[in-house]
């Protein structure tokens, strides 16, 4: 039985740390195949699917630059490894038989498409699942600016961040025991609070676009199907 949900169309926002399993670097490809699995759960319910993966698996570009690296080439070399990152689950989506295609947002013609916006939507009428790669193309921004743009312009009807845990909580769940989690949040709420849901330039896009953020979590098996079936629990930020 297909689970229903009124979604048409969704942003999936994973961190390139979600693809690593228990390993302390790179990809652990019993877990992209997983990941892969819910992706597909999803697609057969008829959900669009949109997904921007990060890339602090294999290189974040602060942690460069902390290094003595020159930032903007610090931050490229974030935005290549999101390529990588994207490769790995397109790999796992086909094959499942989910097709996919990975557009990237630095020109890579033999690698990925470039970005196109009106051909990107086309794929998803397609039913093909986009994975929008390379960031915003741009340094200084993350993935969540990226995934937050990216599904602006496709006009994804909410944002799915996939977390380590089940939503937002108002300190650390992991660190302390009596954390209590919001059910819904405002973003001004998020900002002035400083939790740490998406990075500050991705919640005031998200805000100045009403585009819902949803964090669940992503380790709880058949969450990203849930939450699509209104089940579970997680945080709406709105
Ligand atoms: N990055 C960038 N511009 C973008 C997106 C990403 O420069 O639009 C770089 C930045 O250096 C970042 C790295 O790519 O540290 C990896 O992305 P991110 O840290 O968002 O990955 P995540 O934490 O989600 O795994």
């Amino acid at each position: 039985d297909t689970p229903k949900t009124t979604f048409r169309r969704v942003m999936l926002k994973i961190s390139g740390e979600a693809l690593m399993g228990d390993t302390a670097y790179g990809l652990h490809p019993p877990t992209v195949e997983r990941i892969a699995r819910e992706v597909k759960v999803v697609h057969d319910m008829g959900v669009e699917i949109c997904m921007v993966i990060g890339g602090g698996n294999i290189f974040r570009g602060l942690q460069g630059s902390a290094q003595g690296m020159e930032r903007t080439t610090a931050d490229y070399m974030g935005m290549l490894a999101t390529v990588m990152n994207a490769l790995a689950m397109q790999s796992a989506l086909e094959t499942i038989g989910v097709y996919c295609r990975v557009i990237s947002a630095i020109r890579m013609d033999e690698v990925a498409e470039p970005y196109i916006r009106r051909r990107a939507v086309r794929h998803l009428e397609k039913k093909r699942v986009c994975i929008f790669a390379a960031g915003t193309g741009n340094p200084y921004f993350t993935t969540d600016t990226a995934a937050t743009l990216r599904a602006n312009e496709m006009a994804c009807e909410a944002i799915l961040k996939g977390t380590k845990v089940d939503g937002v909580y108002d300190k650390d769940p992991e660190k302390h025991d009596d954390a209590v989690r919001y059910d819904r949040i405002t973003y001004d709420d998020v900002l002035q609070k400083h939790l740490k849901v998406m990075d500050a330039s991705a919640i005031a896009l998200a805000r100045d676009n009403n585009l819902p953020i949803i964090v669940f979590s992503l380790d709880e098996p058949g969450g990203f199907k849930g939450i699509l079936a209104g089940e579970g629990t997680y945080t709406k930020v709105h």
